[in-house]
């Protein structure tokens, strides 16, 4: 029998669409994503984004306090262990994953902990592949793979990652190569400003270095920055290298101001992070839906989560390369496990 839906990936959005469908009596399995070194150097765990975040402030239900009881309430034994670093001042990424999961499971979506790495379209019921060579059929598919960080590109980039080059400050932030050390973020985002916070706690300064003179980030997260006094912001400045060496690794970054191209200048520090924007989880998927420009599956239906395909949907980030944030993504995991069961529901099939 094949399944009625599969959610691929595990974010917000995957799991609010397990919730939904469990509930809808669908009996969702949802294919997390493999908990593998690679998809964890490429930005894409398992649970996603907010996986490799700190404090989540701007997800509703969740004002500061102190969740312990909650949290270990809640999760499962065997799952506890994401927990260890629970702040008592509200959720952070990670255990808002872990609640969205368990309650996703709660309700009876099975999981595998796999890649998809192949799909066929082409006909239902749909076929789907896994790392391990898992194949699976199923009615419809909600696609809930996210976005994953940018790096600028640089051969220096590709030579000292993992020796001072990251583009995940709460992932690597607090390794002893960076304390108290100076360190680089580049972006002019909300990531970057949330970096170089989170940064600007470990090291002893922090540079911001951004190609524009002021912020594309929220009013609120800018100003945070600005008035760090750890933080030291090169303004209308691009980086043209980063220095170091094979024993070392990072030891410094050259930037050049964008003004006057002529105009470079050395920052001495032990870390660089990437935090200029996302590019969707979507190889998997060419050739398959219909893309963007920048490779984001498109919505084909206003307000709906249809895609290019009849019975796939998609959800959060994997879509969305303008909100981008944990509600929106729930919102439309949400919406996708609706539109799943409406589609099944009409097409007869459940
Ligand atoms: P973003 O908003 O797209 O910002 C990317 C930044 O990187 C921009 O400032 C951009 O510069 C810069 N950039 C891009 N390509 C570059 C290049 N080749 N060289 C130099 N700079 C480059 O991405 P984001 O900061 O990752 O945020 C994505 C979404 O997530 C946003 O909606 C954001 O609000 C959300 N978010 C929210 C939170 C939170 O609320 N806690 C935290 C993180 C992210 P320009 O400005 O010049 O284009």
């Amino acid at each position: 029998m094949p399944e009625q839906v599969v959610i691929i990936g595990s974010g917000p959005a995957g799991w609010t669409a397990g919730i939904y469908a469990a509930r809808a009596s669908l009996e969702p399995l949802c294919i997390e994503g493999e908990n593998t070194q690679e998809n964890w150097d490429l930005g894409r765990p398992p649970q996603g984004q907010l996986a490799i975040t700190t404090e989540v402030e701007n997800f509703p239900g969740f004002p500061h306090g102190d969740l312990g009881g909650y949290l270990s309430s809640s999760i499962s034994a065997e799952r506890q262990y994401m927990l260890s670093e629970h702040q008592k001042a509200g959720v952070s990424g990670p255990e808002l994953m872990e609640l969205m999961r368990q309650q996703a499971i709660n309700f009876g979506t099975r999981t595998i902990t796999e890649d998809v790495i192949e799909v066929d379209f082409s006909q239902r019921p749909f076929k789907l592949k896994t790392t391990s060579g898992l194949e699976f059929e199923t009615l419809s598919v909600i696609v809930a793979t996210g976005a994953r960080a940018n790096y600028l590109g640089l051969d220096s980039e590709k030579q000292y990652k993992n020796a001072g080059v990251s583009a995940c400050a709460v992932c690597d932030g607090a390794l002893p190569r960076f304390r108290d050390q100076p360190l680089v973020v580049v972006g002019g985002g909300d990531s970057a400003m949330e970096e170089a916070d989170y940064l600007a706690k470990f090291g002893s300064k922090v540079y911001i270095v951004h190609r524009r003179d002021e912020f594309r980030a929220s009013k609120v997260m800018a100003q945070r920055a600005i008035d760090n006094p750890k933080i030291d912001i090169k303004w209308n400045s691009t980086i043209d290298e980063i220095l170091g060496t094979d024993e070392a690794g990072v030891t410094a970054v050259r930037i050049r101001s964008t003004e006057d191209e002529s105009k470079t200048e050395e920052l001495e520090a032990a870390g660089y992070f990437a935090a200029i924007g996302h590019t969707p989880n979507t190889e998997f998927l060419k050739g398959h839906l219909d893309m963007n420009e920048k490779g984001y599956v498109k919505w084909t239906v206003p307000f709906r989560t249809n895609t290019s395909v009849e019975g796939v949907f998609a959800a959060g980030d994997v879509a969305d390369d303008h909100y981008r944030q944990a509600v929106t993504a729930a919102g439309t995991g949400c919406m996708s496990a609706l539109d799943a069961e409406r589609f099944l529901g009409l097409d007869g099939l459940t």
